[in-house]
C-alpha cells in the first residue's frame, strides 16, 4: 500500500463521518467518535467543515454525559441528488436528498433494436425529467447527477470506450448528455459496477474498511471489488469484468467476443441456453429475459424439474465462478445483487451455501460471508447518487476518499 497523506487521512475520516451519519440519520459528536473510533478532536475537525459548507445540520440537542451535545444530520436543504441506471432495456432515473433518501424514480423504456447513442441520450433525458417531475423538484435544485452505463466508461473523460452489447466504440457520452439535461452541474458517468461498491461502501451495515466484492447478475454478469475499503478501479476503469474470465474452456459462444466465459453461463441468455440443452422444446427458451426469468422463478415454485435442473447447473457455474473469487480476492464478504438474483434469490442463497465450499481454499472460505446485498431498491442508482454527492463534497473542498 502507497504512504497516505494527511489529505488522504482527512478525506477518510470524512467519509467515516458521513457513512456514519447516513446510517444513523441523526448523532452527536460523541456518537460519531464512538461508532468511528475517530478522535474527538478529529470529529470536531470534520464536523465544522461540513457544517460551513452547509451539507450537515444541527437538529437538536442530544443527551451527552455531564454536558449538553448538538444533534447532527446532514443537511435537509432543498439541493437533490440523481442516479441513473442506464440498461440495455430501460433507464432509470431516481431523485435522492442529500441524505441519499429515495424521493421519486421514472423509468423509460429503450429500445433493444435502436442503441444509437442519440436514442439512448433521448430516453436518458425523458427519465431524469420525469423523475425529477414525480419529485416536484427544479431541474436548478440538482446539485449532482451520476449516470451508469454499462461497458467500459472513463470517468474522467465522460467517454463509453466499449459498450458490447451497443458496438459502442468510443462515444463521447457525457459531452453529448450534458446539453440535453439542461442541468447546471456535470455528468458523472461510471459503470454498474462500480456504483454498486460504491453503495455497498456507504450504505452497507457492515464494517467500512474490508474488502468486499459486490457480485451482480443480471443480463450481464461481473463483480465490483473493494480491497481495505477502496474502490478497485483497475488502470482503465475495467477491473471487475469477472463476468468475463473463463468458466469452460472454449466454452459457449460469449457476446464479449470469447468463449468459455462465466456470463455465457449465469448471465440470463446464458440461462437461456442452458434451458435449451436441457429441454429443447421448452416454451420458455423463447421468452423475453425478464419474462424467462419469471417463469424459471414459477416453475421452481412448482417444483418443476426442468427447472430445478436449470437451477442447479446455474447455481453449480455460479459456485465455480465464485470460489475463483475467494481465491483470488480473500474477501470478508460477497454480497449478491442484480435483477436475476433479486428474482431467484429464495432458490440461490441455499444451493450457494452448499456448493461454493467445495470450489474455495478453506482458510478464504472460513473468513467470508456470502449474502444478498440489502441497500435499498436499486442499488445502481444509489451508488450513482452517492458518486454525485461524491462530487458535491470535491465542489466544496471536502473530497471523501473514493473519488
Ligand atoms: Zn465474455
Amino acid at each position: 500500500m502507497g504512504t497516505r497523506s494527511a489529505s488522504d487521512i482527512r478525506s477518510e475520516s470524512r467519509f467515516a463521518v458521513l457513512r456514519q451519519l447516513l446510517s444513523s440519520g441523526t448523532a452527536t459528536r460523541q456518537d460519531l467518535a464512538v461508532a468511528t473510533t475517530l478522535s474527538t478532536a478529529t470529529v470536531a475537525n470534520v464536523v465544522a467543515e461540513l457544517l460551513d459548507a452547509g451539507l450537515v445540520h444541527v437538529v437538536g440537542k442530544g443527551a451527552s454525559v455531564g454536558r449538553p451535545s448538538s444533534k447532527l444530520a446532514i443537511s435537509d436543504e432543498p439541493l437533490r441528488l440523481v442516479g441513473v441506471d442506464i440498461a440495455e432495456t430501460y433507464a432509470t432515473a431516481a431523485i435522492y436528498s442529500l441524505s441519499l433518501e429515495h424521493l421519486a424514480e421514472h423509468s423509460e423504456p429503450l429500445d433493444d433494436t435502436d442503441n444509437q447513442p442519440r436514442t439512448v441520450i433521448a430516453g436518458v433525458v425523458a427519465a431524469v425529467h420525469g423523475a425529477l417531475a414525480r419529485a416536484g423538484v427544479h431541474p436548478d435544485a440538482v446539485a449532482g447527477i451520476g449516470i451508469s452505463v454499462p461497458g467500459q466508461v472513463m470517468p474522467s473523460t465522460g467517454v463509453s470506450v466499449f459498450a458490447p452489447n451497443w458496438d459502442w466504440h468510443q462515444v463521447n457520452l457525457r459531452d453529448q448528455l450534458e446539453p440535453e439535461l439542461g442541468l447546471s452541474v456535470g455528468v458523472h458517468l461510471d459503470n454498474p459496477l462500480k456504483a454498486v461498491t460504491v453503495a455497498a461502501l456507504w450504505l452497507d451495515n457492515g464494517p467500512s474498511t474490508d474488502t468486499m466484492v459486490v457480485v451482480n447478475l443480471g443480463t450481464g454478469v461481473g463483480a465490483g471489488i473493494a480491497i481495505n475499503g477502496r474502490l478497485v478501479r483497475g488502470t482503465c476503469n475495467n477491473a471487475g469484468e469477472w463476468g468475463h474470465t473463463t468458466l469452460v474452456q472454449d466454452g459457449r459462444p460469449c457476446r464479449c467476443g470469447r468463449r468459455g466465459c462465466v456470463e455465457a453461463y449465469v448471465g440470463v441468455p446464458g440461462m437461456q441456453a442452458t434451458l435449451a440443452e436441457l429441454a429443447p422444446d421448452h416454451p420458455a427458451v423463447a421468452l423475453h429475459q425478464d419474462a424467462f426469468i419469471a417463469a424459471v422463478a414459477a416453475g421452481l415454485e412448482a417444483d418443476d424439474p426442468t427447472m430445478m435442473a436449470l437451477l442447479d447447473r446455474t447455481c453449480a457455474s455460479l459456485a465455480y465462478g465464485l470460489g475463483d473469487v475467494v481465491n483470488l480476492l480473500n474477501p470478508d464478504r460477497i454480497l449478491l445483487c442484480g435483477w436475476m438474483f433479486s428474482a431467484l434469490q429464495t432458490w440461490i442463497m441455499p444451493r450457494l451455501t452448499e456448493l461454493v465450499p467445495a470450489q474455495a481454499l478453506e482458510a478464504s472460505l472460513d473468513v467470508v460471508s456470502i449474502q444478498p446485498l440489502e441497500v435499498g431498491r436499486n442499488p445502481v442508482t444509489a451508488g450513482m447518487a452517492i458518486f454525485a454527492l461524491e462530487d458535491v463534497l470535491a465542489r466544496h473542498g471536502l473530497p471523501s476518499r473514493l473519488v
